[in-house]
């Protein structure tokens, strides 16, 4: 069953199957709002999106799991980012109580970025504080509220919640002898899960062979910091796939890796659910 709050995000429910685990991919949204006037090329500001991780993940359910995904661009607004996390410099007005900007706002990559690369501005002049104010009410609440939601209602549920947050990153630059980088575990410097799951992804990516990064240089943002209490059994963590894996950076079109790739994680989200399913605290499972 799935349920679509309309051009904002989608919820994917598993069958009777249900274990206390959730995937969120909030930057594979490709929906551009009408009233996103940005003056960048297209196809510049496209390769923000982690294009394709939503259906990288999209068999979740079949295990298990529960999986939400964001339909608009990260571009427009970024719910891994806090809602205070503005530059007041971007904004056409005064904002109407306190912000928080963080160096990424700084860079204009906060909440609600003003350059599509560093050096390419996103819009011919300041966003009017209503438009930000806006965006936030349609877009980045819902999504928060969705997520919020589902994560009680596991953990209610079981006693127990694992949340993957699914992301895809610019290759790594690397030393003429370096591997690659091929995905980067974050649990903010071992804060927002038990360290034995955080282990428990890598080890199973490592396993197939791939190379994993713990917190280097992707800790994890707003999604994980925000949901994350691994002493109440609450565990988040994000996870950051590399681009050259299964596809093409420039154009976003799938390479013939894709599909390696999406079976490798189809078994990485079997493993999760698996782990999940028996740290079920067994009186709410009997329930
Ligand atoms: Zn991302």
């Amino acid at each position: 069953m799935s349920l679509v709050i309309d051009d904002v995000v989608v919820r994917h429910d598993p069958g009777a199957n249900a274990v206390p685990v959730l995937f969120d991919s909030p930057h594979s949204g490709t929906r551009y709002p009408a009233d996103f006037h940005f003056v960048c090329p297209l196809p510049l500001l496209r390769q923000a999106e982690d294009a394709h991780v939503d259906d990288l993940f999209a068999r979740a359910p079949d295990f298990g799991a529960t999986l939400i995904c964001a339909l608009f661009p990260r571009s427009y607004i970024d719910v891994n980012r806090a809602a205070d996390d503005i530059d007041p410099a971007m904004l056409d007005g005064v904002w109407p109580g306190p912000l928080a900007p963080t160096e990424k706002s700084r860079a204009g990559m906060g909440l609600v970025r003003h350059v599509c690369r560093p050096g390419l501005p996103m819009y011919d002049g300041r966003l009017p504080v209503a438009t930000v104010i806006d965006r936030i009410d349609r877009y980045w609440r819902p999504y928060h509220e969705l997520l919020a939601e589902c994560l009680d209602r596991l953990h209610g549920r079981f006693g127990v919640v694992y949340h993957v947050n699914c992301h895809s990153m610019p290759s790594l630059p690397r030393g003429p002898y370096e591997p690659p980088v091929d995905f980067v575990v974050g649990d903010r410097d071992g804060t927002t899960c038990d360290p034995a799951f955080a282990r428990l992804v890598a080890e199973t990516l490592r396993g197939m062979g791939y190379t994993v990064r713990f917190n280097d240089p992707y800790k994890g943002v707003e999604l994980v910091r925000r949901y994350a209490s691994p002493f109440a059994g609450r565990h988040s963590l994000q996870l950051e796939i590399d681009r050259r894996l299964y596809m093409n950076e420039e154009t976003l079109e799938r390479t013939d890796g894709y599909e390696e790739l999406r079976l490798s994680l189809q078994r990485l989200i079997r493993t999760v659910c698996d782990y999940a399913a028996e740290r079920v605290r067994p009186l709410q499972a009997a329930e």
